[in-house]
């Protein structure tokens, strides 16, 4: 039997060979078309049995074939396997695409939302659907309605006709950005423009140049050039040169027309409000919110201007303080955009100076995942265990979550360690998402790993629910343990979070299960609200031993550690903000023929920032996130989830950080219930209220005076 096509427990790691991705995928694909036709031609009225079990069942087994070759083609990348990876890609992509626009579907799927509100009303329990199952059709309905499902025939043509305009000029953005970022280089010739650069930087400067064949030093507006030169060298004419072009990329100050962004930003705002007219809308940060937890873009823009309002007086502070200190220490009269950076890293270096390398030695591998653990096991009440299991290569750890009762609620890889073929960067994934399976025809082929002990009041076994967790921290040599930086230590905590969302889910629906459903400015919650144990004295005490001589983390160094993470959080804060109002405004009260993206840019400067933006500041013409990416209207979720995030971790510090009572009700009313409700209700039923801004603030250092 193909692995990929055995979904009897955990994946099958040890018999999978690329070769094998083509038949399996093909012949899932194959599977469920068929059983969407059927399901779709059935003349029998619609029920959650005999529509949404099937098509669950179908594209579960399709999600979960795909996601472990598309995990191992991140993990333990070869030729083979991305060959067979991509040869794949456009076949997958255009299943889902078919089965989101599938109108027979959608109807059905409205057809049983209709008679389950019937049935609420007569109160007929016979056929009524669970709460979980409801929100996971009201979800499907949504997507169905966001692509244009409901249009008449012309809408809907003119609907395709914006969608794919919108592709092409976000396309566009970008490579404008791309092309005028690469074109650009500036050689230095004289040595003595490059004082205060770290030697990296200048050895890398000479060999860009020597790479095109000239003497001298070549800086480029990629970040690795560009960065360390406006955070440490001390020409400040170089400073200014290399920041002007940074700032006018892609605009009409910039070195080419051809890579000119106006147009095409006036474009994508015109076309993404004449899409949402179509949709019923009345501007596209309304469609932009369907889908998120904040429910108006009133309420977006009230919770960001309270939040500017509440770290102006901050930022004003820090910018006081950088003025005096660069007046002072380094001879500026005034501190322009370009020497913004260099300065705040003089000053940064004046009062918190730290190594990492020194707050690394603190941090070996075993004692930091026991660490971990510790605070998951204390909040939580289970038990994490080394496990075993097929892997994809020897590094890779296992492990079971168990209840207090010894029950199995799930399990979890751990892939801690950069090596070659490894995609970089850190984040969790689900192999196996948690769902109640049986008591109805047509599911058969998935049947996981499963807890037949579970048969509280609802009938059928549980499928628990398996995540991958990937880091790439430094692997142990010579014998050594592997160290972790304070950063990695956050990094780890964070995507655990990440896992225990998925793990620590008790919803029987897969659609809603875990992290699946979860508002996209939610999501973010439970990971972050986990990397503030990181910061926490009487957790890092228990989770540090230096390398050597096995002290836990000092006190003093400690405290730098703090000081330094809330060094200008104010005018960071405004930064994020300025933004975030930008693109909200953007997408809202902005009449393309009347107003000009700059025009408001500077509306929302004068309103927020506190440091002087040059006029040729062309900031909105290289807004990636925005205008070439997924982020328009929803910039400010970095920011939303903060807030729930400290908020929730308020609520520990109130009762003790590793108190076990908060932690549970944490991980009935959040954890427990991934995406089955809105994350408003789930943050209320937690904290007994809507969330705070004030708990971020304080743990930012901008505590306000009583
Ligand atoms: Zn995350």
């Amino acid at each position: 039997m193909n692995p990929l096509l055995d979904f009897s427990g955990l994946p099958k790691f040890q018999s999978f060979s690329p070769e094998l991705v083509k038949p399996a995928i093909e012949q899932l694909i194959v599977d469920a078309e068929q059983t969407v036709a059927e399901v779709c031609a059935a003349p029998a009225s619609p029920t959650w049995v005999n529509v949404v079990a099937p098509i669950d069942d179908a594209t579960e087994r399709l999600g979960r074939a795909w996601g472990v070759v598309g995990h191992l083609n991140a993990v333990v990348n070869s030729t083979a396997l991305r060959d067979a990876y991509n040869g794949m890609l456009p076949t997958i992509t255009q299943f889902w695409t078919q089965l989101s626009q599938n109108e027979a579907l959608f109807a059905k799927y409205k057809q049983i939302r209709a008679s389950s509100d019937t049935y609420a009303l007569n109160t007929a329990p016979i056929g009524e659907l669970s709460s979980a199952q409801k929100r996971s059709l009201d979800n499907e309905i949504r997507d169905f309605r966001l692509g244009g499902a409901e249009l008449s025939v012309a809408d809907k043509a003119r609907f395709q006709a914006i969608q794919e305009e919108l592709s092409t000029l976000m396309s566009k953005f970008n490579d404008n950005v791309l092309d005028a970022t690469n074109a650009f280089g500036h050689i230095v010739v004289d040595e003595g423009e490059l004082a205060g650069l770290p030697e990296d930087a200048v050895e890398a400067a000479r060999e860009l140049a020597a790479a095109d064949g000239q003497a001298g030093w070549k800086f480029t507006l990629q970040a690795p050039s560009y960065m360390p030169v406006m955070q440490y060298a001390a020409c400040h004419a170089l400073r200014e040169l290399m920041y002007r072009a940074y700032v006018t990329r892609a605009s009409e100050l910039g070195a080419s027309a051809a890579w000119d962004n106006t147009a095409v930003i006036k474009r994508i705002l015109e076309l993404r409000a004449a899409s949402s007219a179509l949709l019923g809308f009345r501007n596209y940060a309304e469609v932009s919110l369907a889908a998120k937890m904040a429910e108006t873009p009133d309420e977006v823009i009230n919770f960001l201007s309270e939040m500017a309002a509440k770290s102006r007086p901050f930022a004003v502070q820090d910018w006081r303080e950088l003025q005096a200190f660069a007046g002072e220490h380094l001879n500026m009269v005034e501190v322009n955009a370009w020497d913004v950076a260099y300065a705040s890293e003089k000053l940064r270096q004046q009062r918190y100076a730290f190594s990492d390398n020194d707050v690394k030695q603190y941090f070996p591998e075993a004692k930091v995942i026991a660490g971990l653990f510790r605070v998951v096991e204390s909040i939580y009440g289970v038990k994490l265990s080394r496990s075993t299991a097929q892997t994809w290569h020897k590094d890779v750890q296992f492990y079971d979550v168990r209840d207090h009762d010894g029950t199995l609620i799930g399990q979890f890889y751990f892939d801690l360690y950069a090596r070659e073929n490894k995609r970089g960067g850190a984040w969790m994934d689900d192999a196996i998402n948690r769902r109640r399976i049986g008591g109805t025809e047509g599911n058969s082929g998935t049947v996981g790993t499963s807890d037949t002990s579970d048969t509280s009041g609802t009938s059928g076994r549980v499928q628990h629910p398996v995540a991958f967790m990937t880091c790439n921290f430094p692997a142990p040599v010579g014998g050594r343990p592997a160290l972790f930086t304070h950063d990695d230590v956050i990094t780890l905590f964070h995507e655990f979070g990440h896992g225990l969302h998925q793990l620590l889910t008790e919803v029987d629906e897969l659609g809603v299960s875990g992290i699946s459903g979860v508002e996209w400015d939610a999501v973010e919650l439970p990971s972050q609200f986990m990397e503030n144990f990181c910061w926490e004295w009487d957790v890092l005490q228990h989770m540090t031993a230096h390398v050597e001589s096995g002290e836990a983390l000092p006190r003093s160094l400690f405290d730098k550690m703090i000081a330094a993470k809330n060094f200008q959080a104010g005018m960071q804060f405004l930064r994020q903000i300025e933004f975030a109002l930008l693109d909200m405004v953007a997408h809202t009260s902005f009449d393309v023929e009347t107003d000009t993206i700059l025009a408001l840019a500077e509306r929302v400067r004068h309103e927020v920032a506190v440091i002087k933006y040059p006029h040729f500041n062309r900031m909105p013409h290289a807004f990636g996130h925005v205008f070439g990416g997924g982020y328009a209207a929803g910039y400010y979720s970095y920011k939303w989830a903060e807030v729930l995030s400290a908020d929730a971790y308020a609520a520990f510090e109130e009762t003790g950080v590793l108190n076990a009572e908060t932690g549970a009700r944490f991980r009935r009313e959040v954890l427990a219930r991934g995406g089955s409700r809105p994350a408003m209700e789930s943050f209320i039923a937690f904290r007994g209220r809507k969330p705070e801004i004030e708990h971020l603030l304080r743990h930012n250092g901008m505590k306000l005076a009583a």
